[in-house]
Parts: C-alpha cells; structure tokens; sequence
C-alpha cells in the first residue's frame, strides 16, 4: 500500500487497482502521443475507438463470451438499467418476473411497476433479505418477458451461488456488485449490466453484455437512448460516450487479464471474505452476520456488534486505522466491509486483525 493511501471498504465508488491509476497519471495530458488527454480527445477518433473496441474485446474474453455477445457502455447508471429492461422487454402484453432479494432488486422491479408491467416471483423481503431465493422459492411464469434477478445484494451482504433454471424465459441480471468477481457461465444470460463504480472502474458508465439477438429487439416506441437496439447499432456511440470511464474499465479488464483471469480472482476474493466471516464466526457472537451462511456475498460482508454504541466506536476507531467506509447501509444498519477485486488481501488481514483487537478490548 501506498502511503497516505487508505484502505476503503466502501460500497461504491471502491478501490481501484493502484497500477492503473498510476497508468492512468501518468497518461492524462498526453494520450498515446495524440496531444491530448483521453478526456479532451474525439470520441470519433480512432485512437478512442480502440480503446472502447480492446475493452469491450477484453470484457467477453474475461467472461468467455464469443460474437453472439455484445458488449455496450451506456449511462444513467444501474439505476437507468431498472426501467431499459422493462421498456425493451415486457412488451406486447407480457410481464417481467422479478425475485425481490434485496434494496436493489425491488428497485428494479418498482421501475417495472411504474410501467405497470412486472411481477414478483420470489422475495426474500420477509425474511430480512437474509438469504438469496432458492430455485424451489422462484415461481415463474413461463409466459413472462424475462427473470430479472439481482447477483451480488450490496446492501444485504447476499450473493447467488446458483444460476436460477427459467426454460425459455430469458435471463436478466444486475451484476453491479459482482461483475467479473469470478467465473460464471455468462451464456446462461440474455442481459447482464453493471454501474461500474463497484468492480470496474469509475462512476459514470453501466456496463451492459447481452445477446446480439436480444438487444437488437428493442421496440421502436420508445426514446432512441432507451433502446439497447440503438446502441448496439451505433457501437456505444450513438451519443457521446463517457469516453475517459470507458478508458478506465478498458484498463480494469485489462488488469484483470493480467491477474490471471476470473478463476484467479475468485480465489482471492474468496480468501479474502474467509477472512473477515471467519472473524465473525470466531467472535463468540460479538459480530453477528446479516447473510445466512449459504448466501453469503464474496464482496460485500454484513455484520452487527451488540450496541450502536460499539457500532459507532468501531467506525471511527477503524478510520483512525486507515480501515475506511465501513459503516453498514442505513437500511440495514451495522457494518459492511465492500471488498471487491481491487481490494488487497492485506486490507482484509488488516480488518480481521481490527476486528479481533475490538472484540478483546470491547467484548
Ligand atoms: C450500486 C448498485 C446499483 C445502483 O447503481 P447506480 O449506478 O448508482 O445506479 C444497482 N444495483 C446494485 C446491485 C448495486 O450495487
């Protein structure tokens, strides 16, 4: 670690990989010899095009998916995401089924609500949103638009580890807090998007990867930037991109490669996250985790100490360690310890140690 560098367990905007901030320092007023910075340069020109080609090229690699995959870089965040999907989709009298696992789950499905267009197939809101619906827990229509499901829940601390069974229905997820944090068999989804502000890179682009056939189906009754169709017509430049986010998540696929690939980083992650629900588990019932065991998220560990009181002491006695952002969602209170991919291990060994140190001294 840097020094006067922390380690930010924040939610999003998180961490990022030192190698490519310095990469891109040291990049910024002069971009490949153009005279400019990637920030100032055309987005028609053709140094920029290849970038945005080399991202979208590094991106289906990572998540081994061939030419009947489409990568696009769209803005509006996730959040613009929740109402594309039901606009393009539930169209023609069909519904979109949601399983409401979460903050960002029943956001989505209210925006399909708005539109008077979804319903619900599992919830887990009953439960506290402990746990990720299980394939029993999902009653899907089979005559619904699509699943749209929520991968990571960065509030909750939950993550699937599954893919959910639809038949013919196709398969939608939000993967904005889990995205290219391990292997999955990308090709059992029609429509994956991500704000990449979690695992891959700034704030300001949604990284979406869809079937060709899927995204060109967008209905033409709808505004041309809420068209997938559009965008993938105009290859992510139908209107001017946010050209220096897209550099940025070029540079993370790239660094992602460079680490080996996804297997590799779901290693890590997962040795990193034993490590903090092992400081859990280990705490006597000091640390209490929100996620139900088998639901537990590799990126974003949830947990409660006996009082807000302790609660509030471990917050600010952590920052004074340079262990940031880990105070828990308002929603669900308590801690959250984000730890995606950027995140070093030593920042997790750093926080368990903490997290030991606090129990001895406030148990
Ligand atoms: C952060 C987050 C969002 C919201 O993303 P924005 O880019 O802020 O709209 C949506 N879904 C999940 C799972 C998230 O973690």
């Amino acid at each position: 670690m840097e020094a006067n560098r922390v380690y930010n367990f924040n939610p999003g905007p998180a961490m990022q990989p030192l190698e490519i901030l310095k990469e891109a320092q040291s990049e910024l007023l002069n971009f490949q010899g153009t005279g400019e910075s990637i920030i100032e340069i055309s987005h028609r020109a053709k140094e920029f095009e290849a970038v945005l080609n080399q991202a979208k090229a590094d991106i289906k690699e990572l998540m081994g998916l061939g030419d009947d995959y489409e990568v696009l870089f769209l803005q509006g965040g996730a959040s613009t995401q929740f109402a594309m999907v039901p606009m393009n989709y539930a169209v023609g009298g069909k519904k979109g089924a949601y399983v409401v696992s979460g903050s960002f789950a029943e956001k989505a499905y209210k925006e399909a609500e708005i539109l008077g267009v979804g319903t619900i197939a599992a919830t887990s809101k009953d439960g506290d949103f402990k746990h990720v619906p299980t394939q029993d827990e999902i009653k899907l229509d089979p005559a619904a638009a699509y699943l749209h499901i929520c991968y990571n829940n960065t509030i909750y601390g939950t993550e699937y580890h599954y893919i959910p069974e639809t038949g013919s229905v196709p398969l939608i997820a939000d993967m904005s807090s889990d995205m290219l944090s391990r292997p999955v068999d990308f090709r059992k989804f029609s429509l994956i998007y991500a704000g990449a502000q979690k695992n891959l890179g700034p704030a300001g682009v949604t990284v979406v990867v869809g079937r060709k056939a899927f995204l060109e189906n967008s209905p033409k009754t709808i505004p041309s930037m809420l068209r997938y169709a559009i965008h993938l017509d105009k290859n992510s430049l139908y209107n001017t991109p946010p050209a220096f986010c897209i550099y940025m998540v070029g540079k993370t696929a790239a660094w992602l490669k460079k680490q080996g690939g996804l297997a590799v980083m779901a290693e890590r992650n997962a040795k990193k996250a034993k490590l903090l629900y092992d400081a859990i588990d280990n705490s006597g019932g000091f640390y209490r985790g929100h996620a139900e065991k088998d639901s537990r998220s590799f990126m974003n560990v949830t947990f409660r100490l006996p009082s807000e009181d302790l609660e509030k002491k471990f917050v600010d006695e952590a920052k004074a360690q340079s262990l940031c952002g880990v105070k828990g969602h308002r929603s669900v209170g308590g801690m959250r310890a984000s730890i995606y991919n950027a995140m070093p291990y030593e920042g997790c060994e750093r926080l368990a140690e903490f997290m030991e140190k606090f129990r001895k001294a406030n148990g």
